[in-house]
């Protein structure tokens, strides 16, 4: 860790430690290190407990895309907590705000027909339920083998024991005993690294649907139930599909009559300057699992949209399979459902994609500007989302000695100037919230070069 980090530096004033087991924070840090206490936000801004002002460049965890004082937000949680706070949505109840959200979920969606929306908490459910509806679908229709999924290198899909199953980052797995055998993973669709000399961006994308075929092949397609991809990569490093990829990666994975889910918990919602991943990249989703910017982050609540080819399926076949015994206390949440319908409106009203289409070449162009730095390996990105890798020789090939935390210091210099970043090893990640200013952007961009003169 680095001490020049104010998030980690031991406290002078009698701080004991606090109480938390704190979430993907090593062990150590939680018991000892006085964290980084966020008290307020404003707009692009968060503010600590001593008052510091940070631009939040990450939008929480990539999620408050109306940043962090939208009142109609706040005014749409108050009604709805002064009218009904709660109600669940089982057994044939179910509440207004969770019925209208669902039907405003199906209009927005136009990448491909959507027809049903199941309700949960987090991207993390709502992949848990994809992989349930996907087996219960299965099982409606007489295939008990067609069970697995296939999930890609880098990818992440959330932290529950499926979800982390899902992902495709190591961390997730050790430990853990994971991933869970149902899983496979194919090629990660990161051209600058993983390309061959001399291969093309759609040489590459067409090797990688090739060695998803030859996969699904030595597993039996008749065992391989459905695919789940991010549009942009996230977690993993921000990773943009090179030309082609969802082109032909669709195609194989329809040739065998497996699924595709598309994971838009980070995509979804103007992030890459259109409404959804699936608009920008022409994919055309069989299931989809939205989460974060559907509140704007400022309730909990994820969804996933269920095509007509899966719900006809289980609608058809209810009789013989009974109950779909699935869900939670808080699926549909009233309060939730009536924050996230007003999210979406402000989103249609504001057009809120072309907005961030607006803005994206300042942000992108500004920080990509920086990509001769002798430390800076890529600087990849689209729409408000953008990553950095460091590496040495600009040469994926070449990393930095890990105990040298080129990244955490770059963090921490952030820190320092009055940003906060996401740091992953020497990748450093992105995601400002889709009303920063053109102001805001430079801004960004100025602590961004401060930071990495600091640390070249
Ligand atoms: N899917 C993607 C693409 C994500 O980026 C995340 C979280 O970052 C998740 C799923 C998990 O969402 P949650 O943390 O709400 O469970």
């Amino acid at each position: 860790q680095n001490e020049d980090s104010t998030s980690v530096l031991k406290d002078d004033k009698g701080f004991k430690g606090h109480d938390m087991l704190a979430p993907f924070t090593a062990g150590w840090q939680s018991s000892d290190l006085h964290p980084l206490v966020i008290e307020k936000s404003q707009g692009s801004y968060v503010y600590d407990s001593n008052g510091r002002k940070y631009l939040d460049s990450l939008a929480g965890l990539w999620c408050t895309a109306l940043g962090g004082n939208e009142p109609r937000l706040v005014a749409a949680a108050v009604a709805q907590l002064n009218t009904l706070p709660f109600y669940h949505s089982f057994w044939n109840r179910t509440t207004k705000p969770s019925l209208d959200l669902a039907k405003e979920l199906l209009e927005t969606f136009t990448a491909s027909k959507m027809a049903k929306v199941f309700f949960t908490n987090s991207g993390s459910e709502a992949n848990d339920t994809q992989v349930k509806l996907v087996w219960y679908y299965n099982n409606a229709l007489g295939r008990p083998n067609k069970k697995k999924f296939i999930a890609r290198a880098k990818s992440y899909h959330g932290s529950t024991l499926i979800a982390a199953s899902l992902s495709g980052l190591p961390a997730l797995h050790q430990k853990f005993d994971l991933p869970a055998p149902f899983v496979l993973h194919t090629d990660c669709p990161h051209y600058w690294r993983f390309h061959l000399p001399g291969e093309t961006e759609e040489e590459f994308s067409t090797r990688l649907a090739n060695n998803l075929e030859e996969l699904i092949l030595k597993e039996g397609p008749e065992t391989i139930a459905a695919f789940i991809a991010e549009p942009v990569m996230g977690a993993g490093g921000v990773i943009t599909p090179p030309a082609t990829y969802f082109e032909k990666i669709q195609a194989v994975v329809k040739k065998y009559d497996i699924l595709f889910i598309a994971d838009e918990v980070i995509c979804a919602f103007g992030r890459l300057g259109t409404m959804f991943g699936c608009d920008k990249y022409n994919i055309k989703p069989d299931l989809v699992s939205v989460a974060k910017a559907l509140s704007s982050a400022y309730m909990p609540i994820g969804a996933v949209l269920v095509s007509p080819k899966v719900s006809d399926v289980i609608y058809s076949q209810s009789n013989k399979l009974g109950t779909f015994s699935h869900g939670f206390t808080y699926s549909g949440h009233p309060v939730s459902c009536a924050v996230a319908a007003e999210a979406l409106k402000i989103y249609k009203e504001r057009n809120i994609a072309e907005q961030v289409q607006n803005i994206a070449p300042r942000f992108q162009d500004g920080l990509k500007a920086f990509s001769d730095s002798p430390i800076i390996g890529e600087i990849r990105g689209t729409g408000l989302i953008l990553g950095t890798e460091f590496t040495d020789n600009k040469s994926p090939n070449d990393p930095f000695p890990s105990e040298w935390g080129i990244g955490a210091y770059f963090g921490a210099q952030c820190e320092k100037h009055g940003m906060l970043v996401r740091v992953a090893g020497d990748n450093i990640m992105m995601s400002p919230p889709f009303i920063i200013t053109p102001e805001e952007v430079d801004e960004l961009i100025s602590i961004y070069g401060k930071a990495l003169k600091a640390t070249e």
